[in-house]
């Protein structure tokens, strides 16, 4: 017997016969004998609706509202689960985040969780009930609704397995794992059967958009087992019309299904690269002929920092003649407030010109096994070389090298890598 908490995105309980379904997958478990926690999402597109009329009647709104607007989505499919579980003869309640209560700082819009109050719900679920929990929600110290930001019923799911210290934490969603590369680029792209937290974390924040950054920290600083898997393959085999009464044996926790987020330590055979990704979400810039003197980089980044502009690779060449090109990239959405930061110290660094280049794509290859092997980045640059796709930046870290190009060339350099790692299936 286990405990475990399962996590639903909105694509699987996007209508009621979808909450059907998830009922019969909650069933299953509990017919296997474990105790059970479910986290469900909003019903999908009702969060964006939410935000979107919040947005209509104020752009400016105030966020102590906007919270008590879009929690609601997962307050409704929390109660709509808890109906459907009782009438499949199933003890169950819903939980809203006050409730509970999940308490979190009073960061409107995207609080951080502090801490949960686990006990009651393992009492209640030691006798069988079934805890059906609204995900994306909390309660801040001055009682008011809080939300955790977009895609943050990821991080309720796992925030809440640590606190109820379960054995796992499913995560259904609407792909079956975490793949190779993105399957739509590369149809010979892999299914993982493991990946370690930082390789899930440099994935995740370069664009493989499956579960919520701050999900993945949390699991990996709390030591949670999490299994990322599609709630729409194989109907669950006790819940299929006939199929004889009684529990089915239950399936390892390492069958082949989904991907299993794991410590490092749980994976023999480490990967040069695991995986590739792309984002296509920053913007270069060019700040041409600066002067190359102690105090420049400080003041270009301290200004940016100040604008909150979030800048990502830089590279800065020596000079020949007193002067430098420092590059750099920046969300797009920052580049507004980027070229604002580098007007305002124009006079002060005396630089010649601004470049701006949108149209730039940044390809990661990841993998921890690149700790204890020479020559992953070479492999890269030839890849890349024999396609004759230029190389704009490098970044690396311990275990993922990035470079960015033409983002006309993004797919071409996705698949040309993924086959020069021997990725292709
Ligand atoms: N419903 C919220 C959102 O759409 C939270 C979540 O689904 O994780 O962002
Ligand atoms: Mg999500």
């Amino acid at each position: 017997m286990a405990r475990i908490v399962m996590k639903f995105g909105g694509t699987s309980v996007a209508d009621l016969d979808r909450i059907r379904n998830v009922a019969a997958r909650v069933k299953r478990e509990v017919d296997r004998g474990h105790q059970v926690a479910v986290v469900v999402s909003a019903m999908s597109g009702v969060t964006n609706t939410l935000v979107k009329w919040c947005t209509d009647l104020s752009p400016m709104h105030d966020a102590r509202e906007y919270d008590a607007v879009v929690a609601t989505g997962e307050q409704v499919t929390s109660g709509l689960l808890a109906i459907c579980l009782q009438e499949a003869g199933i003890d169950a309640r819903s939980w809203q985040g006050w409730q509970i209560p999940l308490c979190t700082d009073t960061a409107h819009g995207k609080a951080r969780i502090g801490s949960i109050e686990g006990a009651e719900l393992i009492r209640r679920m030691q006798t069988g009930q079934v805890a059906v929990v609204a995900g994306f929600q909390g309660i801040a110290p001055d009682n008011r609704i809080t939300t955790l930001g977009r895609g943050g019923s990821d991080t309720s799911a796992v925030a809440l397995a640590a606190a109820l210290k379960a054995d796992r934490c499913d995560i259904y969603t609407d792909v079956d794992g975490i793949y190779t590369t993105d399957p739509r680029i590369v149809p010979r792209a892999r299914k993982l059967a493991r990946i370690t937290y930082e390789e899930m974390l440099e994935l995740a924040s370069v664009g493989a958009k499956v579960l919520q950054t701050r999900s993945v920290e949390l699991a990996m600083n709390e030591g949670v087992r999490v299994r990322v898997l599609s709630s729409f393959t194989e109907a669950p085999p006790d819940a299929a019309p006939g199929a004889p009464p009684g529990a089915p044996p239950d399936a390892p926790l390492d069958d082949d299904t989904g991907t299993l987020v794991v410590d490092e330590d749980e994976i023999v055979e480490k990967q040069n690269v695991t995986g590739i990704a792309y984002s296509r979400d920053e913007a270069k810039i060019t700040v041409r002929r600066v002067p190359d003197r102690p105090g420049i980089a400080a003041t270009i980044f301290g200004a940016l920092a100040e604008q909150n502009a979030n800048v990502d690779m830089i590279v800065q060449n020596i000079s020949a003649d007193g002067t430098t090109d420092m590059t750099f990239t920046v969300g797009k959405a920052d580049l507004p407030r980027a070229r604002a930061a580098l007007a305002g110290i124009k006079r002060q660094i005396n630089y010649a010109e601004l470049i701006e280049d949108p149209d730039v794509a940044k390809i990661s290859v990841v993998g921890v096994g690149m700790r204890s092997h020479a020559g992953v980045a070479n492999t890269m640059f030839s890849a890349l070389a024999d396609k004759a796709i230029n190389i704009q930046v490098i970044s690396t870290s311990e275990i993922k090298v990035s470079v960015l190009i033409a983002a006309e060339y993004t797919e071409l350099a996705v698949r040309a890598l993924h086959s020069a790692y021997g990725l292709d299936a």
